[in-house]
């Protein structure tokens, strides 16, 4: 029997789709769908559905004690299924990370910091001795299934006067580990960007790539994107917003953008603190500030789905496809007037506002109540 069936919800390219769910995977997708189920929900193409959508940058570990959150008020609770948590924990500290996130509502990955503390300080990168590849190649064969990628940051304040130098050790350990995608954080110098960008290959990812920094992707005296980001880029680098307190700027998107240098994924970089004082507060708004950028709804949802699903070989998500995991989000648009403010305070009005309603995680629903009322 179905567990459930949600029918006729709209798809950014303006079809119809319904989706029936059994045992936690999709079972049937179709643009009308006339089977029994335990639940049918009818959204009567009056909201959005696509693949649950993936936060590929956060901090939800609250045994951690700077940048914490609970996976939760993150992920389901804003309409996210997935959430990938970019390095707050290493070799010591990533096993009892993952022993308490496992409980969560939200899917929970990690990116495992090369520094084997994680972020107990801001700068876990300036002692080399903290990182360790034995050990964290240890933790990575010991939780496959849950550490999908490394985690460097590579700016002033995190690495001291290492330099590029923790870089070259994240690189050789991601040769030893296979297929792991590294991501890479960058903001104030040393290292230089070029520094950085010279050495990440292909699939390799630039987090918090729209930052307002002088040691940014955007020339602040010229106002043009670097030649390195374009050529970084072009070498098939990905770009991740990685909104953050100090890491959004419209300036450097937009820029971006009349460059065609578009991001890859939206994540957030949110913790508690910028979920609930700004300038993040979710997912949602992270993706309000694209759309005011100039980027449709249609370019958007994939930098939240597919593209951050594929990013960290996480095979059986980002799309809506039989055989898949049930994880579904379903979100409406509104129209209204909605000030919002990048990192460095500046502001910019939306018309269109994105208003998740409901996450489905593995065929559970999470919506507060929400879809009984319609
Ligand atoms: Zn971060």
């Amino acid at each position: 029997m179905t567990d459930l069936i949600i029918k006729n919800g709209k798809t950014v390219d303006g079809n119809l789709l319904s989706v029936a769910m059994e045992a936690g995977k999709i079972k049937a997708v179709s643009s009308e769908l006339n089977g029994e189920a335990d639940r049918i929900i009818d959204l009567k193409g009056d909201y959005y559905i696509s693949a649950g959508w993936i936060d590929s940058h956060v901090h939800c570990d609250d045994d951690m004690p700077i940048y914490y959150d609970q996976p939760d008020e993150i992920g389901v609770t804003k309409g996210v299924t997935t959430i990938i948590d970019a390095g707050s924990t290493g070799a010591d500290t990533i096993k009892a990370f993952y022993d308490h996130a496992k409980h969560a509502k939200t899917n929970v990955y990690a990116l495992i910091n090369i520094s084997k503390t994680g972020i107990i300080a801001q700068n876990e990168l300036a002692d080399m001795e903290k990182v360790q590849q034995d050990a964290a190649i240890e933790a990575v064969t010991e939780l496959p299934q849950f550490i999908v990628g490394l985690k460097a940051r590579m700016s002033k304040t995190v690495v001291g006067d290492n330099g590029y130098k923790p870089l070259e050790v994240a690189k050789n350990l991601q040769s030893k580990l296979g297929d792991l995608p590294l991501m890479v954080h960058i903001g104030s110098n040393p290292p230089t960007l070029s520094e950085v960008l010279s050495r990440l290959d292909e699939r390799d990812i630039l987090t918090h790539c729209f930052n307002g920094k002088e040691n940014g992707i955007l020339d602040q005296e010229t106002k043009t994107i670097k030649a390195q980001a374009i050529e970084a880029y072009k070498r098939g680098v990905r770009f991740d917003v990685g909104h953050g307190t100090d890491s959004f700027n419209f300036e450097t998107a937009r820029y971006a953008k009349q460059a065609y240098l578009k991001p890859h994924t939206i994540s957030t970089d949110i913790y508690h603190k910028n979920r609930e004082s700004g300038p993040v507060y979710d997912l949602a708004t992270t993706m309000e500030k694209l759309l005011v950028t100039g980027y449709s709804l249609a370019e958007i949802i994939p930098m939240v789905t597919q593209n951050a699903a594929e990013q960290f070989n996480l095979s059986k998500k980002g799309h809506l496809r039989v055989g898949f995991d049930a994880d579904i989000t379903i979100f409406k648009t509104a129209e209204g007037s909605k000030k919002l403010v990048d990192s460095n305070g500046n502001e910019q009005t939306t018309q269109k506002l994105i208003q998740p309603i409901c996450a489905i995680v593995g065929g559970n629903v999470y919506d507060n109540g929400y879809l009984s009322k319609i």
